[in-house]
């Protein structure tokens, strides 16, 4: 039989409280961890993360965890979708090692006081409209590492300022962990895939289509000659607005690594966008190679 048909009738463990969590990362010591974060309701973008740390890593954890801490006052906290059943036959049938599923009081007991905020790369894009995700997200990133203690960690570029901000605390706090960038993945018609897809109407869910459709129009006029960022963001805005009911976010025509505005497309070149959609707020991108 082979190794990983072995593992996946291996079951899966499950932890909810930091302690056990510890233990069992005690008890893989001396073979490689892979870890992915989550907030849960998984679908196939979540797992091609699983699966690179499955193929990548001796042991699997996922952790599903929505975190409090990064949503605005006025975000969808509440009504976050969420599957924990799905979830954990999906991971269970991938092989994965451990579930980390926390309460918020492991998390943030009463007391907590310390946060960790990685300055500039935060200002722009999502840190403009939604002030405290990064300093959310980095805190709670950070305490699920010093949990779990992987040495390979599994990020999405379909957050690809997320990923910036997840590199640059690895870096500048020095922590011995490999980030794994993954790509976007996206349903047959586009759409990138969200945990989020769930709550748009079926109206909402094809307006949607105009977010990947506007990114591939600007490759396309990019890959024509057009090297204006405001041309190109104009012509974007355009076809996302001519649905009924779009409220553009932000649409960034900017320097991948530092995230910077740029006014002319020369190099490497990443296109991002944020647009709401009745009550969900969606969020896309795309890299224009040289
Ligand atoms: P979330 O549960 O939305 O917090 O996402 C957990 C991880 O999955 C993050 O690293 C995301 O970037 C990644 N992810 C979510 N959606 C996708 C997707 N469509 N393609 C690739 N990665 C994704």
């Amino acid at each position: 039989m082979m190794v990983a048909e072995l593992k996946q009738q291996v079951l899966m463990q499950k932890a909810s409280s930091t302690r056990t969590m510890k233990r069992i990362s005690n008890s893989f010591h001396g073979t490689s961890v892979g870890f992915v974060p989550t907030m849960g309701y998984l679908h196939e973008g979540h797992m091609s993360l699983v699966k690179q740390s499955l193929s990548t890593c001796d042991h699997t954890v996922v952790s599903i965890f929505v975190n409090p801490i990064q949503f605005g006052a006025n975000e969808d906290l509440d009504v976050y979708p969420h599957d924990l059943e799905g979830d954990i036959e999906k991971l269970e049938s991938a092989g994965v090692d451990v579930l980390f599923q926390p309460h918020r009081e492991t998390i943030y007991p009463k007391g907590f006081k310390t946060y960790v905020q990685v300055d500039e790369i935060t200002d722009q894009l999502c840190g403009t409209s939604r002030p405290g995700l990064f300093k959310g997200v980095a805190t709670v990133v950070l305490k699920l590492f010093n949990i779990v203690r992987p040495q390979h960690v599994f990020f999405g570029e379909k957050d690809w300022q997320q990923l910036a901000v997840i590199e640059t605390m690895v870096r500048d706090l020095n922590l011995d962990i490999s980030v794994h960038r993954v790509p976007l993945v996206r349903e047959p018609d586009g759409l990138a895939m969200s945990s989020r897809n769930l709550n748009l109407s079926a109206e909402d869910r094809q307006k949607a289509l105009s977010l990947s459709r506007s990114l591939e129009d600007a490759k396309e006029k990019i890959r024509q000659g057009t090297t204006a960022a405001s041309q190109l963001k104009q012509s974007m805005k355009d076809r996302i607005t001519a649905e009924s009911g779009m409220q553009i976010d932000y649409i960034s025509i900017c320097d991948p690594i530092s995230l910077q505005e740029i006014e002319e497309v020369k190099g490497r070149t990443l296109i991002a966008l944020a647009v709401k959609i009745g009550s969900s707020r969606l969020i896309d991108n795309c890299i224009v190679k040289d």
